[in-house]
């Protein structure tokens, strides 16, 4: 028995359709991935993907609600497709890309939209608007032998009810093989990791009691409520 400090904190983990579970262990996401959210942006869609990163423990899974953020006025819902890996790899080719995802989940890139603002302006990280507490609920994963590999379908966002997002994955600038190829040139990915695939046009505020239902056609759903 190691003789630690204080207890380990157990590995965050996502459900899995049909029984077991997803030990998640780095959390990336791509910038930019939609053009029409590029232009509500203000940005050029032929800049190259980009990526960030949420912390494994910002996931929260089982419809659990989320507090509203601390230090925020301006918090975004983005609803996205989530690549889970299941086979470590780096410098991984285009064509061999899907050999290493295990399925798929719906996920939301929960966003300090003001501190996201005041980043880009002052040419700072982005973690404090993207990687923080609560950020990441997603929903159960789908393994791809189940599922195949989506590549399009509608993707969307409900607030209470009512449509604030919808896109197409087929609409996305850097699909899902494109995605881990260029990401791993840059990091070496491992089973475990999940890559957070961009969100279509239609971003916008939340409030306390909202509730958030974000779905892809053939993958499923996820739902949580601002507490
Ligand atoms: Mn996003």
């Amino acid at each position: 028995m190691a003789d630690f400090l204080f207890e380990p904190h157990a590995p965050v983990s996502i459900p899995i359709a049909r029984g077991g579970l997803f030990a998640v262990r780095r959390v990336y996401c791509v910038g930019r991935n939609y053009a029409e959210h590029i232009r509500e942006m203000g940005n050029d869609t032929r800049d190259p993907p980009f990526f960030f990163a949420k912390p494994a423990d910002a996931v929260v899974v089982g419809g659990a609600g989320i507090p509203y953020p601390p230090q925020t006025e301006d918090l975004h819902h983005e609803v996205e497709l989530v690549v889970a890996i299941g086979v470590d790899g780096s410098d991984i080719a285009v064509k061999d890309a899907l050999s290493h995802v295990y399925g798929y989940a719906v996920g939301l890139d929960m966003t300090r939209r003001d501190l996201q603002a005041d980043a880009k302006k002052a040419g700072r990280p982005w973690e404090m608007a993207k990687a923080f507490d609560f950020s990441a609920p997603i929903g159960t994963i789908e393994p791809a032998s189940a599922i195949g590999h989506p590549d399009k379908g509608a993707i969307t966002l409900l607030v209470n009810g009512a449509e604030r997002q919808r896109g197409d994955l087929g609409d996305q600038i850097w699909n899902v093989s494109e995605a881990i190829a260029y990401l791993s040139q840059f990091v070496t990915l491992k089973a475990g990791d999940l890559i957070m695939t961009g969100t279509p046009a239609g971003v916008g505020a939340v409030v306390r009691g909202d509730v958030l239902e974000g779905s892809i056609a053939g993958v499923g759903s996820v739902r949580t409520s601002i507490i």
